[in-house]
């Protein structure tokens, strides 16, 4: 189709032009004498100004249209577009296609509802803001294959009908017509596969690969997503983390021409927690929790002395009445972060204030306001427990609340670390027992294989994530590459020799026939895609994400299905649960 520029990308270098143009009509205005259509297409939006000389047919928003006319500099530029210094004067306009009157407003400041613009996703996606965060994302990808390639990297695809990987969430199901009452897994990763390449001699694997995984979704969790998945062979730690580390450089660089420094900061598991009161520690700002059993074991509140935590942050500037209600949301953010026992100090005018200063004698005042270097208008908020994690990540939570509501976080920077020495297991609420912090492969460090056996908890693994502004943005690890060790760490996991297997028969069969050792990592797409384009909600950078309840609202998926297909699948649906 006839076209000889994009709107989006015409400047006062094309002025005089005679141009063609092709695009949706996003505004019209009629001032008698003079109608002004506001013409977007996928680069933007350009100013077409029709003159009463001109025939111009019957036009609506949302109508496609092909303009053809001259560009000219306008008098007074309108600031509010990139392309605002120009406008192009229409000799000529052709209606393509008419358009009903659509159930949203297509602009950047939509009303619309989120159900609303995800039913029609296709008007949705015509805003210019959609538009520009579907870009970012496949300029990472871009950016990711120009590298991976450039690093001898491999691009392998895997099975989307597979088996279980363990990635710690609910499998989604897929049943077999051939082999009735047997199921495929959709794969929760490429994990198992992955490491299968590595036995295979590939070496260096990449692959922009979908993962599902049926779980509570989140602000920043969908059943289907995106990782970019790696896995090397022969690369320790430190070399793995080098090379994304210029992975991390370039997609940084070339999608929003922003520098990082390297190398990034590396940060144990443990002093995340101890400091941050997270393992994704949101690092752009301070405010990090503080130790203070030290000096409030001698406060004459006696609890205080049995607790074996106690630990407080320090939020500035906010003790004067002009934020009481940020003090008053204390409690209902306290509670919804399960922090208990916690109390609540304010200092002004140089002087402790509150009702917990009873318990303190000038001295103990004295260590405190010293340690915290308090200044006026701080408030300190002080919790403790017998559960040092509790405390811990019941502070941590705060402490990025307060950041938000504040405003403490300056837009548009960015803060990468990478955590590292994650414990290998963890307990499990459900079962008591222990399960995986990071999956069943993971290799645990050399100078902790000895507490396998008699300490399992306290043992240290080889795994990392990458976290971008307080998201965990990726993860992966050094993986196991012995099969008695993989054997063993199945059955720590309380996994029988039958339940090994079945499961994992062909994997471990597979670490008989010279394996080398592996590691490697795995990226969220989506999670750097919100960090890069500046938004907090997953759905914002799919092109075609579920809603909270797992559902699409365009096409409402998941449906129920014809009999004759269940049929045909031998399946009988319970209606009720269990
Ligand atoms: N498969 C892992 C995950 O999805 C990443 C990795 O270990 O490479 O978290």
């Amino acid at each position: 189709m006839e076209r000889s520029n994009y709107n989006g990308l015409l400047s006062i270098k094309d002025v005089n032009k005679e141009v063609t143009l092709l695009g949706w009509v996003a505004k019209k205005r009629n001032l008698g004498s003079l109608v002004f259509i506001d013409l977007r297409d996928t680069t933007g939006i350009v100013q077409v100004t029709v003159r009463d000389d001109v025939k111009i047919p019957d036009i609506r928003n949302e109508y496609v249209i092909q303009v053809k006319g001259t560009v000219a500099k306008k008098d007074v530029p309108n600031k509010a577009l990139k392309t605002g210094e120009i406008e192009v004067v229409a000799k000529e306009i052709k209606v393509i296609n008419k358009a009903e009157t659509t159930p949203m407003i297509i602009d950047d400041n939509t009303d619309a509802l989120e159900d609303t613009r995800l039913k029609y996703r296709y008007l949705d996606l015509r805003r210019p803001i959609m538009q520009s965060r579907l870009k970012t994302r496949a300029k990472i990808v871009k950016a990711v294959h120009e590298y991976l390639d450039e690093h001898n990297f491999l691009e392998v695809e895997t099975p989307i009908l597979t088996l279980s990987t363990p990635e710690g969430a609910r499998d989604y199901l897929v049943p077999s017509r051939l082999h009735r009452g047997c199921f495929y897994a959709l794969p929760q990763s490429p994990q198992v596969y992955k490491q299968l390449l590595m036995i295979g001699g590939i070496e260096r694997y990449y692959q922009i690969a979908k993962c599902f995984r049926d779980e509570d979704l989140r602000a920043d969790r969908q059943p289907d997503f995106t990782q970019i998945d790696i896995e090397t062979s022969f690369l320790d730690q430190d070399e793995l983390l080098t090379l994304n580390e210029g992975l991390l450089h370039k997609i940084f660089k070339d999608v929003i021409n922003y520098d990082i420094k390297l190398p990034l900061r590396r940060m144990s598991y443990a002093e995340a927690v101890d400091t941050y009161g997270s393992d994704k520690p949101d690092t752009r700002f301070d405010m990090k929790l503080i130790d203070v059993k030290d000096i409030l074991k001698d406060s004459t509140f006696n609890a205080f002395k049995e607790l074996s935590t106690i630990k407080c942050i320090v939020v500035h500037g906010i003790a004067n009445s002009t934020s009481r209600k940020v003090i008053d949301n204390l409690q209902l953010e306290a509670k919804k972060f399960s922090l208990k026992g916690y109390t609540v100090l304010k200092f002004i005018n140089n002087k402790l204030d509150g009702s917990f200063t009873k318990f303190l004698d000038e001295n103990v005042s004295k260590s405190l306001i010293d340690k915290l270097k308090l200044v006026n208008d701080d408030i300190v908020i002080i919790a403790g427990s017998n559960e040092y994690r509790d405390v811990c990540f019941g502070l941590g939570a705060l402490r990025v609340s307060y950041a938000n509501t504040l405003g403490l976080i300056k837009p548009n920077t960015y803060d990468l670390l990478w955590v590292v020495d994650f414990p290998l297991f963890e307990k499990s609420k459900e079962t008591g027992g222990i399960t995986s912090s990071h999956h069943p492969f993971t290799r645990p460090l050399e100078s902790d294989v000895k507490y396998l056996d008699s300490d399992p908890l306290k043992v240290k693994a080889g795994a990392y994530d990458i976290v971008i502004n307080g998201y965990e943005a990726g993860g992966g690890s050094l993986r196991i590459y012995d099969q008695d060790m993989q054997r063993k760490i199945f059955k720590l996991l309380g996994l029988s020799d039958e339940d090994i297997k079945r499961k994992f028969g062909f994997f471990i069969d597979a670490f008989n026939y010279g394996t080398p050792p592996h590691a490697g990592i795995a990226y969220g797409l989506e999670r750097l895609t919100m960090v890069l384009s500046g938004t907090n909600n997953i759905r914002d950078v799919i092109a075609f994400p579920k809603n909270l309840a797992a559902v699409c609202p365009m096409s409402n998926s998941p449906r129920e299905v014809d009999q004759d297909q269940l049929d045909e699948l031998g399946l009988i649906i319970k209606k009720e649960n269990k």
